[in-house]
């Protein structure tokens, strides 16, 4: 009798423990878009958080197919952590609103732009009209291409991950140093590697890269698409081929998501190369998280560079 009441005790003791809501022991459930942000959100959050990313590292982050797992990750989030520049638009505020998570809604407590205090580029100056293609109001997208942005994105992530789990502050803290200081030591490899060809001119699909080239002192003179979105047509290929022979161009960076139709026959036409690079962690075996995914860029593009201007 005595050992059944005291099981019945422990039976108590332990349902409670199990619906007392610790964040200390719960990890913070986060769902990021693309598998970039995932791995900064690794980073800082360590074993104190579970990240979930819903694009893949070969899909083009524009255009996601919805899959069920998606709303279920949503539904159950304590954090969302998006690109923003309306990178998600066509694909993410309907999943959003469907997950029925308040946490998750823009502007909700678990919410984070992670664009916010980054460098942004192609900023328009101009009224943006639908002739401009697929040209975004709030700058390019693609800002997550240049480490020095990934810093300050890692560091949004840890401030929002503080402030919804405080008593891991430390935590949070210590690891996003420990990543500040490896990125610091990879930037300066990566800066010596691509020296050499500073000022070079490249030409790269989609405008994917201007973070990426600026940072590291390359020129995108030309676009594959004709304009932002748009797929290769006769005229606009013949036009490109005509300044890449007059200006001596002879790299072309691809992502992994398109066609290499018209960019090989370019690159036969004006004697160079094409170079399929990782727009995002994932998109190649080798870019494994955000460091190896400038680890395997710089490698790669310094190496096509080299065969290219024989420096
Ligand atoms: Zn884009």
């Amino acid at each position: 009798m005595k050992a059944i009441v005291r099981s019945g005790i422990a039976a108590v003791v332990l349902a409670t423990l199990a619906v007392t809501p610790a964040r200390t022991f719960a990890p913070l459930k986060v769902v990021a878009t693309t598998q970039d942000l995932a791995s900064l959100a690794r980073e800082v959050g360590g074993d104190k958080v579970e990240v979930t990313a819903l694009a893949s590292g070969k899909q083009d982050p524009h255009f996601v197919d919805p899959k069920p797992s998606f709303l279920y990750g949503l539904g159950r989030a304590d954090v969302l952590l998006v690109v923003g520049r309306e990178l998600e638009l066509g694909w993410l505020p309907p999943l959003q609103t469907s997950s029925r998570n308040a946490k998750v809604q823009t502007g909700g407590g678990g919410y984070l732009d992670c664009s916010q205090n980054v460098r942004i580029l192609e900023i328009p100056t101009a009224q943006i009209t639908r002739a401009m293609g697929d040209v975004h109001p709030l700058g390019n997208p693609h800002y997550w291409l240049d480490p020095a942005n990934g810093r300050i994105m890692a560091q949004a992530i840890r401030d929002k991950f503080i402030q919804l789990a405080p008593a891991d502050k430390a935590t949070f803290q210590q690891r996003y140093a420990d990543f500040d200081q490896r990125l610091a030591a990879a930037e300066k490899r990566w800066d010596a590697t691509m020296a050499p060809f500073k000022g070079t001119k490249i030409v790269t699909y989609h405008r994917s890269w201007p973070n990426f080239m600026d940072r590291f002192g390359l020129n995108v003179m030309g676009y594959v698409e004709p304009k932002p979105g748009i797929p290769p047509s006769p005229s606009h290929t013949l036009e490109l081929i005509g300044d890449m022979k007059a200006q001596n161009v002879r790299l072309i960076v691809v992502e992994p998501y398109f066609d290499l139709k018209t960019p090989n026959s370019i690159a036969s036409q004006v004697g160079g190369k094409v170079l399929v690079l990782a727009p995002s962690v994932g998109g190649t075996a080798e870019a494994t998280d955000y460091i190896q995914l400038f680890e395997y860029n710089v490698k790669t593009i310094a190496a096509a560079l080299q065969q290219v201007t024989g420096k």
